[in-house]
């Protein structure tokens, strides 16, 4: 059970566009861990229920989608930055990184029945540790005996514009203002649903990256793993 002792295992929460993704791949690198993006398992369940066009809301067939539901999270392919993921064998692109998704993938976040399977799944994954894991809850809910613990935050002004050069950079047309509008919307579903919402460990060290370079960061981080070995 995950919790009884203290587990080689980086988490890594904060909100959305906090730089958690960059420092949390770098971190891994560095620590020759392997890196766990919890968002894109959400994202990928949200993708799932557009695809079969089941609404989350309905118990009976999301638990149906949910029972068939199998996952792989495969690393970056070379000089790409996420992931790859698939579902029930699919490999899913850019679909799963857009906006829209990481909306729907708020909303299917905050049900029961979707936090007990990536939850379970998350700790399977990290079942021997000398993981990095990023996400909402990975330090308060997933892994409690996690050895270090972070919460990384920025301004939603600050965290809108790294959206917007991220998306940019991969060609997309980004609407900033819109963009802000959604991370402030998303930001307080994930902070006050009932289960697992959005907070920081209460033995996690904050780091606001606003003024802070993602390197500086794994820095900090660095400094922090180093001083208090596991
Ligand atoms: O991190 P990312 O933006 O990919 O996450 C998408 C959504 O998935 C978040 O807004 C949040 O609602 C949900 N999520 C979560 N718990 C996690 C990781 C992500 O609820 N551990």
């Amino acid at each position: 059970m995950a919790g009884d002792k203290t587990q080689q295992i980086v988490t890594i929460d904060g909100p959305s566009g906090g730089g958690k993704s960059t420092v949390s791949r770098a971190l891994a690198a560095k620590l020759h861990f392997t890196y766990l993006d919890t968002g894109a398992m959400y994202r990928a369940v949200a993708f799932c229920c557009q695809q079969k066009g089941v609404d989350p809301a309905d118990d009976i067939r999301l638990g149906a989608l949910l029972a068939t539901f199998r996952l792989e999270l495969l690393p970056p392919d070379p000089g790409e930055d996420d992931v790859r993921v698939l579902i029930n064998g699919q490999e899913v692109g850019s679909q799963l990184r857009t906006p829209e998704m990481g909306m729907l993938a708020s909303r299917v976040s905050a049900l029961p029945l979707v936090r007990q399977a990536l939850t379970r799944l998350q700790r399977e994954i990290g079942a021997n540790g000398r993981i990095v894991a990023e996400g909402r809850d990975t330090g308060t809910v997933v892994f409690p005996g996690a050895a270090w613990k972070f919460f990384l935050d920025a301004s939603p002004e600050v965290r809108a514009r790294r959206r917007a050069i991220q998306l940019r950079s991969k060609g997309e047309q980004v609407d900033e203002q819109q963009l802000l509008s959604q991370i402030i919307q998303r930001d307080r579903n994930d902070r006050e649903r009932s289960i697992a919402p959005l907070k920081a460990a209460a033995e996690a060290l904050t780091i606001d990256s606003t003024g802070l370079s993602a390197e500086e960061v794994v820095g900090l981080m660095c400094d922090r793993i180093l001083a208090t070995p596991c």
